[in-house]
Protein backbone atom coordinates (compact mmCIF):
# COMPACT_ATOMS: atom_id res chain seq x y z
CA UNK A 1 0.00 0.00 0.00
CA UNK A 2 2.01 2.93 -1.02
CA UNK A 3 -0.56 5.59 -0.46
CA UNK A 4 -2.92 5.77 2.19
CA UNK A 5 -4.98 8.56 4.26
CA UNK A 6 -2.91 8.96 7.19
CA UNK A 7 -5.52 7.31 9.90
CA UNK A 8 -4.73 3.95 8.61
CA UNK A 9 -0.89 3.76 8.42
CA UNK A 10 -1.55 5.29 12.09
CA UNK A 11 -3.56 2.50 12.47
CA UNK A 12 -1.71 -0.52 11.07
CA UNK A 13 1.61 1.07 13.28
CA UNK A 14 -0.41 0.72 16.39
CA UNK A 15 -0.75 -3.26 15.82
CA UNK A 16 2.36 -4.08 13.66
CA UNK A 17 5.50 -4.84 15.91
CA UNK A 18 8.35 -2.69 15.06
CA UNK A 19 11.86 -3.33 14.74
CA UNK A 20 13.37 -2.09 18.32
CA UNK A 21 15.36 0.96 18.30
CA UNK A 22 16.66 1.23 14.59
CA UNK A 23 19.53 3.82 14.03
CA UNK A 24 20.95 5.35 10.70
CA UNK A 25 25.31 4.82 11.76
CA UNK A 26 26.81 5.66 7.98
CA UNK A 27 24.82 7.84 5.47
CA UNK A 28 26.74 8.03 2.21
CA UNK A 29 26.10 9.39 -1.57
CA UNK A 30 27.68 6.54 -4.00
CA UNK A 31 27.34 9.26 -6.42
CA UNK A 32 25.10 12.10 -6.78
CA UNK A 33 22.01 10.26 -7.25
CA UNK A 34 22.62 6.82 -5.32
CA UNK A 35 22.82 6.72 -1.17
CA UNK A 36 23.81 4.12 0.77
CA UNK A 37 22.30 3.50 4.13
CA UNK A 38 23.32 1.33 7.14
CA UNK A 39 21.30 1.02 9.98
CA UNK A 40 21.91 -0.69 13.32
CA UNK A 41 19.41 -2.81 15.30
CA UNK A 42 18.69 -6.06 16.60
CA UNK A 43 18.19 -7.71 13.81
CA UNK A 44 19.87 -11.55 15.03
CA UNK A 45 15.89 -13.16 14.75
CA UNK A 46 15.27 -12.28 11.10
CA UNK A 47 15.04 -13.98 8.38
CA UNK A 48 16.76 -12.76 5.83
CA UNK A 49 17.06 -13.92 2.12
CA UNK A 50 17.99 -12.36 -1.16
CA UNK A 51 15.51 -9.51 -1.92
CA UNK A 52 14.53 -9.18 1.48
CA UNK A 53 12.68 -5.25 1.77
CA UNK A 54 10.95 -3.45 4.13
CA UNK A 55 8.00 -0.62 3.51
CA UNK A 56 9.32 2.11 4.87
CA UNK A 57 6.75 5.28 6.03
CA UNK A 58 8.55 8.14 4.21
CA UNK A 59 5.58 10.35 5.06
CA UNK A 60 2.47 10.50 7.10
CA UNK A 61 0.31 9.34 3.95
CA UNK A 62 3.24 7.21 1.88
CA UNK A 63 5.11 4.17 1.74
CA UNK A 64 8.23 3.05 -0.23
CA UNK A 65 9.67 -0.23 -0.98
CA UNK A 66 13.94 -0.64 -0.16
CA UNK A 67 15.65 -3.67 -0.72
CA UNK A 68 18.40 -4.79 1.94
CA UNK A 69 21.25 -4.78 -0.08
CA UNK A 70 23.94 -6.40 2.75
CA UNK A 71 23.96 -7.67 6.46
CA UNK A 72 26.55 -7.61 8.63
CA UNK A 73 25.47 -9.99 11.51
CA UNK A 74 28.60 -9.61 13.49
CA UNK A 75 28.28 -5.60 13.73
CA UNK A 76 24.40 -5.88 14.01
CA UNK A 77 24.24 -3.50 10.72
CA UNK A 78 21.76 -4.08 7.37
CA UNK A 79 22.49 -1.63 4.04
CA UNK A 80 20.02 0.05 1.49
CA UNK A 81 21.09 1.83 -1.50
CA UNK A 82 18.91 4.17 -2.82
CA UNK A 83 18.11 6.00 -6.02
CA UNK A 84 18.10 9.57 -5.07
CA UNK A 85 16.15 10.67 -8.39
CA UNK A 86 14.43 13.81 -6.95
CA UNK A 87 10.67 13.11 -7.50
CA UNK A 88 9.45 11.57 -5.04
CA UNK A 89 9.27 11.55 -1.10
CA UNK A 90 10.84 8.18 -0.97
CA UNK A 91 13.58 9.45 -2.61
CA UNK A 92 13.38 13.18 -0.67
CA UNK A 93 12.99 10.75 2.76
CA UNK A 94 16.24 8.76 2.17
CA UNK A 95 18.15 11.78 0.57
CA UNK A 96 17.36 13.40 3.88
CA UNK A 97 18.27 10.86 6.45
CA UNK A 98 21.40 11.52 7.97
CA UNK A 99 24.08 9.45 10.63
CA UNK A 100 22.06 9.18 14.22
CA UNK A 101 18.16 9.67 13.29
CA UNK A 102 16.51 7.03 14.35
CA UNK A 103 14.30 4.82 11.54
CA UNK A 104 11.06 3.22 12.73
CA UNK A 105 11.01 -0.01 10.68
CA UNK A 106 8.15 -2.70 10.11
CA UNK A 107 9.65 -5.93 10.00
CA UNK A 108 11.15 -6.98 6.27
CA UNK A 109 8.93 -8.73 3.63
CA UNK A 110 10.54 -12.03 2.54
CA UNK A 111 7.41 -13.25 0.36
CA UNK A 112 9.38 -12.47 -2.99
CA UNK A 113 11.55 -14.76 -4.43
CA UNK A 114 14.34 -13.76 -6.54
CA UNK A 115 17.16 -16.38 -6.16
CA UNK A 116 16.76 -19.71 -7.88
CA UNK A 117 18.52 -22.59 -6.26
CA UNK A 118 18.29 -25.31 -9.36
CA UNK A 119 19.12 -22.58 -11.66
CA UNK A 120 22.59 -23.45 -13.16
CA UNK A 121 22.69 -19.61 -14.69
CA UNK A 122 21.49 -16.59 -13.38
CA UNK A 123 20.80 -12.93 -15.72
CA UNK A 124 19.84 -10.27 -13.91
CA UNK A 125 18.98 -7.61 -15.09
CA UNK A 126 18.06 -3.79 -13.51
CA UNK A 127 18.81 -0.22 -13.06
CA UNK A 128 19.89 2.05 -9.96
CA UNK A 129 16.63 0.80 -7.88
CA UNK A 130 17.44 -2.88 -8.71
CA UNK A 131 21.47 -2.33 -7.41
CA UNK A 132 20.23 -3.44 -3.76
CA UNK A 133 18.64 -6.62 -5.08
CA UNK A 134 21.93 -7.43 -6.97
CA UNK A 135 24.41 -7.03 -4.27
CA UNK A 136 22.32 -9.26 -1.84
CA UNK A 137 23.09 -11.95 -4.46
CA UNK A 138 26.76 -11.33 -3.55
CA UNK A 139 27.23 -14.14 -0.80
CA UNK A 140 25.80 -16.54 -2.68
CA UNK A 141 27.72 -16.08 -5.81
CA UNK A 142 30.33 -16.48 -3.03
CA UNK A 143 28.73 -19.90 -1.47
CA UNK A 144 27.42 -21.46 -4.70
CA UNK A 145 28.79 -22.82 -7.69
CA UNK A 146 25.91 -21.27 -9.87
CA UNK A 147 27.15 -18.97 -12.66
CA UNK A 148 25.37 -15.46 -12.41
CA UNK A 149 25.68 -12.28 -14.90
CA UNK A 150 24.38 -8.74 -14.06
CA UNK A 151 23.13 -6.44 -17.03
CA UNK A 152 22.63 -2.78 -15.89
CA UNK A 153 21.22 -0.15 -17.35
CA UNK A 154 21.83 3.03 -15.62
CA UNK A 155 22.55 6.81 -15.46
CA UNK A 156 26.32 7.83 -16.57
CA UNK A 157 27.36 8.48 -13.41
CA UNK A 158 27.11 5.61 -12.05
CA UNK A 159 28.84 3.09 -14.70
CA UNK A 160 31.53 2.80 -12.29
CA UNK A 161 29.14 1.57 -9.27
CA UNK A 162 28.99 -2.00 -10.10
CA UNK A 163 32.82 -2.08 -9.77
CA UNK A 164 32.62 -0.54 -7.06
CA UNK A 165 29.80 -2.28 -5.05
CA UNK A 166 32.13 -5.84 -5.77
CA UNK A 167 30.65 -7.33 -8.92
CA UNK A 168 32.88 -9.01 -10.78
CA UNK A 169 30.67 -10.79 -14.00
CA UNK A 170 28.44 -7.78 -15.23
CA UNK A 171 27.77 -5.11 -18.27
CA UNK A 172 26.86 -1.50 -17.91
CA UNK A 173 24.62 -0.37 -20.23
CA UNK A 174 23.47 3.62 -20.67
CA UNK A 175 20.17 4.13 -19.23
CA UNK A 176 18.62 5.99 -22.26
CA UNK A 177 15.57 3.54 -23.37
CA UNK A 178 17.35 1.16 -24.78
CA UNK A 179 15.63 -2.13 -23.05
CA UNK A 180 12.45 -0.64 -24.14
CA UNK A 181 13.48 -1.20 -28.00
CA UNK A 182 12.67 -4.78 -29.02
CA UNK A 183 14.52 -3.86 -31.93
CA UNK A 184 17.48 -2.76 -29.89
CA UNK A 185 17.65 -5.51 -28.26
CA UNK A 186 17.38 -8.45 -31.07
CA UNK A 187 20.11 -6.81 -32.51
CA UNK A 188 22.24 -6.14 -29.52
CA UNK A 189 25.72 -7.98 -28.46
CA UNK A 190 23.69 -9.06 -25.44
CA UNK A 191 22.79 -12.13 -27.64
CA UNK A 192 26.30 -12.86 -28.61
CA UNK A 193 28.17 -13.06 -25.71
CA UNK A 194 26.14 -15.31 -23.38
CA UNK A 195 24.68 -18.55 -23.69
CA UNK A 196 20.96 -17.88 -22.73
CA UNK A 197 19.26 -21.39 -23.56
CA UNK A 198 18.03 -22.80 -19.94
CA UNK A 199 19.06 -19.74 -17.85
CA UNK A 200 16.86 -17.84 -14.93
CA UNK A 201 15.95 -14.58 -15.70
CA UNK A 202 15.08 -12.04 -12.84
CA UNK A 203 14.34 -8.65 -14.25
CA UNK A 204 13.55 -5.71 -12.18
CA UNK A 205 13.56 -1.75 -12.28
CA UNK A 206 11.99 0.55 -14.84
CA UNK A 207 8.62 -1.79 -15.36
CA UNK A 208 8.79 -0.65 -19.26
CA UNK A 209 12.37 -2.03 -19.68
CA UNK A 210 11.15 -5.00 -17.48
CA UNK A 211 8.22 -5.98 -19.67
CA UNK A 212 10.03 -5.40 -23.19
CA UNK A 213 13.31 -7.52 -22.00
CA UNK A 214 11.06 -10.27 -20.59
CA UNK A 215 8.73 -10.42 -24.02
CA UNK A 216 12.24 -10.15 -26.35
CA UNK A 217 13.66 -13.73 -24.73
CA UNK A 218 10.86 -15.48 -24.11
CA UNK A 219 10.37 -15.04 -28.42
CA UNK A 220 14.16 -15.96 -28.57
CA UNK A 221 14.90 -18.49 -25.79
CA UNK A 222 13.44 -20.98 -23.72
CA UNK A 223 14.23 -19.58 -20.39
CA UNK A 224 12.65 -18.96 -17.42
CA UNK A 225 12.10 -15.80 -15.51
CA UNK A 226 11.36 -13.43 -12.54
CA UNK A 227 10.00 -10.18 -12.92
CA UNK A 228 9.13 -7.44 -10.77
CA UNK A 229 9.01 -4.15 -11.84
CA UNK A 230 10.51 -1.23 -9.07
CA UNK A 231 9.20 1.86 -10.98
CA UNK A 232 6.97 3.24 -13.96
CA UNK A 233 7.48 6.78 -14.95
CA UNK A 234 4.08 9.31 -13.92
CA UNK A 235 3.05 6.71 -11.12
CA UNK A 236 3.31 7.48 -7.69
CA UNK A 237 4.71 4.63 -5.54
CA UNK A 238 4.81 0.73 -6.80
C1 LIG B 1 10.19 -4.82 -4.02
C2 LIG B 1 10.80 -3.47 -4.34
C3 LIG B 1 12.07 -3.16 -3.88
C4 LIG B 1 12.65 -1.92 -4.18
N1 LIG B 1 13.92 -1.65 -3.74
C5 LIG B 1 14.50 -0.45 -4.04
C6 LIG B 1 15.82 -0.13 -3.57
O1 LIG B 1 16.46 -0.91 -2.87
N2 LIG B 1 16.34 1.07 -3.92
C7 LIG B 1 15.64 1.99 -4.68
O2 LIG B 1 16.16 3.09 -4.97
N3 LIG B 1 14.39 1.71 -5.11
C8 LIG B 1 13.81 0.53 -4.80
N4 LIG B 1 12.55 0.25 -5.26
C9 LIG B 1 11.88 1.25 -6.10
C10 LIG B 1 11.25 2.38 -5.30
O3 LIG B 1 10.40 1.84 -4.31
C11 LIG B 1 10.48 3.25 -6.30
O4 LIG B 1 11.39 3.88 -7.17
C12 LIG B 1 9.58 4.26 -5.63
O5 LIG B 1 8.66 4.71 -6.61
C13 LIG B 1 10.33 5.47 -5.10
O6 LIG B 1 9.40 6.30 -4.46
P1 LIG B 1 9.44 7.89 -4.58
O7 LIG B 1 8.53 8.38 -3.50
O8 LIG B 1 10.83 8.38 -4.60
O9 LIG B 1 8.79 8.20 -5.98
P2 LIG B 1 7.21 8.09 -6.31
O10 LIG B 1 6.41 9.01 -5.46
O11 LIG B 1 6.85 6.64 -6.26
O12 LIG B 1 7.14 8.59 -7.81
C14 LIG B 1 7.15 9.98 -8.12
C15 LIG B 1 7.66 10.14 -9.54
O13 LIG B 1 9.01 9.71 -9.58
C16 LIG B 1 9.18 8.70 -10.57
N5 LIG B 1 10.15 7.72 -10.05
C17 LIG B 1 10.00 6.81 -9.08
N6 LIG B 1 11.13 6.10 -8.91
C18 LIG B 1 12.00 6.57 -9.82
C19 LIG B 1 13.33 6.23 -10.14
N7 LIG B 1 14.02 5.27 -9.49
N8 LIG B 1 13.94 6.93 -11.13
C20 LIG B 1 13.30 7.92 -11.79
N9 LIG B 1 12.02 8.28 -11.53
C21 LIG B 1 11.39 7.62 -10.55
C22 LIG B 1 7.80 8.09 -10.76
O14 LIG B 1 7.67 7.55 -12.03
C23 LIG B 1 6.89 9.28 -10.55
O15 LIG B 1 6.76 10.02 -11.75
C24 LIG B 1 11.94 -0.97 -4.96
C25 LIG B 1 10.64 -1.28 -5.41
C26 LIG B 1 10.08 -2.51 -5.13
C27 LIG B 1 8.69 -2.82 -5.63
Amino acid sequence: MPRAPKWVFDTLDFFMSKLPHVEVVKAEYLSKTLKLIRIKGDFNDLALPVGAFFDIRVTDTDARRYTISGVDAEQNTLDLIAHIHGSGCGSDYIDALKEGDEMILNKPRTDQKYYEQTAEKTIFFGDETSLALACSFLPVIKNTGQYFHFIFELEEINHDIPRLLGFEDYSVYPKKGLFQNQEWLKESDLFKNIEWDDAYFVLTGNVKSVQTFRKTIKALFNVKTKGHGFWLEGKKGL
